[in-house]
């Protein structure tokens, strides 16, 4: 098994979780999604889940130290000692500041950041596509709005941070899926 350990970086509908869960297979680490780990909250209706439900289904941030706690529980787990591919999360400075030292105490930095570039319209519409596909509650027009707004304003920033530290790599995202997971390998390989 290699050892990866990765954050995808883009815009909502850049394709993040679809690149991500190949990455994962392919390299045999595990996909953890903040976004997914989130909804499975709700739908068991856990304390997190009740504490998150209006702000995940508004589009809004969950509060970093609730994301955080999630992701510090979820990297102690076995399977994550070799690796992951992390999918909406860092999404704040804050976020990726606790995630870096989390990482520092773990002994482990991260490898590489890949940030998907897709046109807006073309991730909204990718969006309503997985709306009508998957049924989220927070693929509805208005909601979509405001994620983009939340992207810009409190996630965006992370690009910078990361270009910083010289980790970040752009990825365009806007040929077929197949295509932008043959570059991400491409890029992969010149880690190892
Ligand atoms: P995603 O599936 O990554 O698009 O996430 C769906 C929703 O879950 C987001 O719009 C937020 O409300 C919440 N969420 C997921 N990851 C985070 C995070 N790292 N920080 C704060 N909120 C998050």
């Amino acid at each position: 098994m290699s050892e990866l350990s990765i954050v995808m970086l883009g815009a909502p509908g850049a394709g993040k979780g679809t690149q991500a869960v190949r990455i994962a297979e392919t390299h045999g680490v595990p996909h953890i999604s903040t976004g997914e780990m989130l909804r499975g909250a709700i739908a068991a209706g856990s304390e997190l889940g009740r504490k998150v439900k209006e702000i995940v289904e508004s589009g809004a941030l969950v509060p970093d130290e609730l994301v955080v706690e999630v992701i510090r529980e979820r990297l102690s787990q076995p399977d994550a000692q070799n690796g992951f591919v992390l999918d909406g999360f860092p999404r704040t400075i804050g976020q990726a500041e606790a995630l870096d030292a989390l990482l520092a105490e773990l002994g482990r930095p991260l490898e590489i950041v890949l940030e998907l570039e897709l046109a807006e319209e073309t991730a909204v519409e990718r969006m309503l596509g997985r709306a009508a596909e998957q049924g989220r509650a927070d693929d509805t027009p208005e909601v979509i709005k405001n994620r983009f707004e939340v992207y810009r304003r409190q996630t965006e920033p992370l690009s910078n941070y990361y270009r910083s530290t010289g980790i970040l790599v752009a990825i365009d995202s806007s040929p077929g899926m197949d295509e932008v997971f043959a570059e991400i390998e491409r890029v992969l390989a010149t880690l190892q």
